[in-house]
């Protein structure tokens, strides 16, 4: 029977990343994935944010063209408040080939990946596996997304509160419009979130998301509703993808690792609560994560996992979890044709251009090099 030191399920961005950074740490690593291909099924718009571009080192032929201007609109559509930064704010990624990066990346680092596997439960360090022989693990790497089923294995804490999203992916014909990132606030398509549309110039990204409770139609009856007249969306040049899945919104978990494994990404709720981004945080997340399980992995002292405690990020999420009730109780066409109002004056265009530009959207962590 294999043994390695770290099994991480999820080939994703958390489980890549952090499997990347244990294998540099000389942790022996495998990862599966259920998924065949990382090419299919991508469940997210792939919306890059300024902070992350920064700090992480996404090679830049991945990249689409820099948006800046963000537009909010009212349920009317009419008269949105249009926010320019001017900074190079957002970017949208080629998702495929993100994570045939990140898969490479952590290969060459020494971790080994396997597709098509899927992880099937785990009692006193013995993992089985659909798709492969059963793997003798010390420590298990909870990457398996929003609705994780390590989580629930080992015991610890599970998102309750999510959003569902769904998106159509379709190219587009260049026609010299700026890049724009187009957001509808309208709870009759997209209650507690948005419908948004990007479009870079070279692909269009058209969705919605909400609390799935107050979608009675149902997600992609509301996204093809709003797709129908979405604000800046194009024309489709080429064949048009769908994506979609659940975004954890309640905050970083509390009890987030044991003396048998811990959590990354989604299954950690690593998403900001009020924005629904979760691609920076899972990659901040698992630089932490990586190095406190390798320190862990090295001494066998529980107080190391201390530093991996979602309590502490809870603390510095409270305002944003705050904003988000704010957020999610607009339930009314007039409650949020008033908020988009709001967002005429000064003081709602500095909060908007806060949240939308600002570093905040995930607090920083502690530096991994403190764990070592
Ligand atoms: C529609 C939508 C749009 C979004 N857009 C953005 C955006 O533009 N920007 C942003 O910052 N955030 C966005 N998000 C959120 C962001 O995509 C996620 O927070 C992020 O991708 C989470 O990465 P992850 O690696 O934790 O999880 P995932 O990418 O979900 O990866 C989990 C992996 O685990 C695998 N898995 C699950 N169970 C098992 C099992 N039992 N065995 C083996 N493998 C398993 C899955 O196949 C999957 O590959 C969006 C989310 C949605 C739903």
């Amino acid at each position: 029977m294999q043994t390695v030191d770290v099994l991480v399920v999820g080939a994703g961005l958390a489980g890549l990343h952090t499997a990347r950074r244990l294998a540099d740490l000389g942790r022996t690593v495998l990862v599966v994935d259920r998924r065949r291909s990382l090419s299919r099924g991508v469940r997210t718009t792939g919306i890059f944010v300024r902070r992350t571009l920064d700090d992480f080192d996404l090679p830049g032929h991945l990249l689409g063209p820099a948006v800046r201007d963000v537009l909010v609109y009212p349920p009317s559509r009419r008269a949105p408040v249009r926010l320019t930064s001017d900074r190079d704010e957002y970017r949208l990624a080629d998702m495929a080939g993100v994570y045939a990066h990140a898969c490479a990346a952590a290969e060459a680092a020494g971790a080994r990946v396997r597709l098509g596997v899927r992880y099937a439960g785990t009692s006193d360090g013995l993992v089985r596996l659909v798709g492969a022989e059963p793997v003798g693990a010390r420590f298990l790497v909870g990457a398996d997304g929003a609705r994780s089923r390590v989580a629930r294995d080992l015991g610890l804490d599970v998102n309750r509160r999510f959003l569902i999203g769904a998106e159509t992916v379709h190219p587009v014909r260049p026609v010299g419009a700026a890049p724009a990132f187009h957001c509808v606030l309208d709870p009759r398509i997209a209650p507690g979130y948005l419908g948004w549309v990007v479009n870079d110039g070279r692909w269009a990204h058209v969705g919605v998301a909400g609390y799935p409770e107050a979608m009675r139609p149902g997600v992609r009856h509301l996204l093809n509703e709003f797709a129908a007249t979405a604000p800046g969306a194009g024309t489709p040049a080429g064949p048009v993808e769908r994506r979609g899945g659940p975004i954890p919104v309640g905050g970083v978990l509390r009890r987030l690792a044991c003396p048998a494994g811990l959590l990354v990404g989604d299954a950690a709720g690593a998403v900001s609560p009020l924005t629904a981004g979760g691609l920076d945080p899972c990659l901040r997340l698992s630089e932490l994560a990586a190095a406190v399980a390798a320190g862990y992995l090295r001494t066998g002292d529980d107080d190391v996992l201390r530093h991996y405690a979602g309590d502490a990020l809870r603390r510095r999420f409270r305002g944003r979890l705050m904003l988000r009730r704010l957020f999610g109780g607009i339930r009314s066409a007039a409650a949020a044709e008033a908020a988009v109002a709001a967002l005429r004056g000064r003081a709602g265009r500095a909060l908007a251009a806060r949240i939308l530009f600002g570093d905040g959207s995930f607090p920083d962590l502690p530096s991994a090099v403190s764990v070592r």
